[in-house]
């Protein structure tokens, strides 16, 4: 690594962050840190100014060749190979720990990065990564086989018995909206059950990623074993993708890549995993309290700047309530301070990039021409001084009278805008919330049983949350219906997604 021009950063930097983004990050290949074959970098931008933040290296496909031989190499390591689970085990439990040591800089640097709120990025983005590895950890010595009571012809006795063992080299993809703890999603998985890791980051926001290579090798990983290719989709992704000796890839991003990505892993019939777009229904019932619904609601869509992929971003209200819920969520959303990420005052920070930007407010602009009504937001905050002026920030912005009809409605914005409509016939509303190309998640609001589960049960989701929104947990499966996705994350069910199961045939006769 060499040291670059250091960027305008906040005087609340830490050090050890600053001392970082000063230097030119290479690719991590095999345990070592090197250039890419192409010799070119690519400029981090901080969205929060537009400036530049970092110089990360523009991998190529040979660099990509590079880490699936490491990876492959690393496979067939016995000091990876032959450790035994618990030892896994305890290398994941000193990655979980060496993340929490370093949890004040690794938030820093993804608040820098992505833009969100120092505090969000502890509490989520960080606090989830140590707790996905920690999980993780447990199940290495816990994943069984079984053995199978068969009824074979000929009166043969059979012992049959099953075991999982790693798929191999998997390619990990990820956006850049919870940059560090998306890749954890799959790292922790996939390193629990004894696999090897060919990463890409989101071009946007690579830098968590790359710290967090640092403490996996810190941790005692064997090299080989994680590899991060920094670049662009359309290389180092697809080359991923493609690759002959890419066993699985697990990618997280917009389900048009997604599709790019399912093409792409024809060629081997690699196994893939998809955790894609959504548009995600939340349904406000007659007796629910507008005040607590109406923050619930401005918290479902604008944490993460509305850059979630569960985000609640198509809200239905009860007509008797309507008019309390959208006074309350209004003044609500009014109060929310945009700014940097890094001031302690912020809740919600800017776009990740000037695209981003553009992309969300065209979708403002498509709104108001089918129709909508612009009830609060829509524009680029004022008063906010150099150098944050230059920044991707927007307000939070809420569009009434919209139907089903508009764009805005039936695509999803990822970004920080709300688009509510009223109800008033179950039968109707359920029919609204499932009008959707996605499946991703859905949220409710009432202390009706009988109502919340009859919606839970109808409602093509991959989840519902009844009177909270936005949860996940190491220990409950994530995913979507429809185009939201393939398979299902965390839980112990993510663990058949990275092993193959053989069964073995054993004649006692
Ligand atoms: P994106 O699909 O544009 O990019 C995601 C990743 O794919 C990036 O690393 C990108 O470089 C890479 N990529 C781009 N083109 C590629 C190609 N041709 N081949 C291989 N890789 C390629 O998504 P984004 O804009 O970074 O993220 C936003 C999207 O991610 C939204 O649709 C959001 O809903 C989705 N998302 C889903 C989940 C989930 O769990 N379901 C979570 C977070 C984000």
């Amino acid at each position: 690594m060499t040291t670059v021009d250091s960027a305008f950063l906040p005087a609340s930097t830490p050090p050890s962050v600053a001392s970082f983004l000063s230097l030119e990050h290479g690719l991590f290949i095999g345990g070592r840190w090197r250039p890419s074959d192409s010799g070119e970098t690519i400029k981090s931008l901080n969205p929060a100014t537009g400036r530049p933040l970092a110089t990360l290296t523009r991998g190529s496909k040979s660099d990509v060749d590079a880490a699936v031989t490491a990876a492959r190499a690393a496979l067939a390591d016995p000091a990876w190979r032959d450790i035994n689970p618990l030892q896994r085990g305890e290398l994941l439990h000193g990655l979980a720990d060496l993340v929490e040591a370093h949890a004040d800089e690794l938030a820093f640097l993804e608040s820098l990065d992505n833009g969100k709120p120092v505090s969000v990025a502890r509490t989520v983005d960080v606090g989830t990564t140590a707790k996905l590895f920690r999980y993780f950890a447990g199940w290495p010595s816990k994943f069984e086989g079984s053995t199978i009571p068969l009824s074979p012809r000929g009166g043969l006795r059979i012992l049959n018995y099953t075991v999982h063992e790693p798929i191999g080299v998997v390619g990990v993809i990820v956006p850049w909206n919870f940059p560090m703890s998306m890749a954890s999603w799959k790292l922790a998985p996939a390193l629990a059950m004894g696999n090897t890791v060919v990463l890409k980051p989101a071009e946007e926001t690579s830098l968590s990623t790359l710290r967090l290579a640092e403490l996996v090798e810190q941790a005692g990983f064997p090299p080989g074993v994680l590899n991060v290719v920094t670049g662009s989709g359309s290389v180092v992704g697809a080359a991923i993708a493609a690759h002959p000796d890419v066993n699985k890839v697990a990618f997280t991003g917009s389900t048009e890549v997604g599709r790019l990505i399912t093409t792409a892993a024809l060629g081997n019939m690699k196994k893939v995993s998809l955790e894609l777009g959504g548009k995600s229904p939340h349904i406000v019932l007659p007796d629910a309290d507008p005040v607590a619904v109406a923050a619930a609601a401005s918290d479902g869509i604008f944490f993460n700047q509305g850059q979630t992929c569960t985000a609640g971003s198509r809200l239905y209200v009860h007509s008797d309530i309507y008019d309390d819920v959208m006074a309350a969520l209004v003044d609500h959303a009014r109060r929310i301070v945009v700014g940097p990420g890094q001031d302690t005052a912020t809740q919600m920070g800017p776009l990740v990039s000037a695209r981003q930007l553009a992309t969300v407010e065209s979708y403002v602009e498509s709104g108001l021409t089918e129709g909508a009504t612009l009830a609060t937001g829509g524009s680029r905050p004022r008063g906010l001084d150099a150098p944050y002026a230059d920044g991707y920030f927007l307000e939070p912005t809420v569009l009434t009278e919209t139907t089903h009809a508009m764009r805005v409605v039936q695509e999803e914005i990822f970004g920080p805008v709300l688009v509510v409509m009223r109800w008033n016939e179950i039968d109707d509303l359920i029919d609204k919330a499932n009008d959707s190309p996605y499946g991703l998640a859905a949220g409710l609001w009432t202390n009706d049983l009988t109502q919340a589960h009859r919606i839970a049960a109808a409602i093509k989701a991959g989840t519902v949350w009844i009177n909270c929104y936005n949860l996940t947990d190491p220990a409950s499966p994530f995913g979507g219906y429809k185009q939201s996705g393939w398979g299902r994350e965390m839980g112990r069910g993510v663990l058949e997604q990275y092993t193959e199961t053989k069964s073995v045939w054993v004649n006692l006769t």
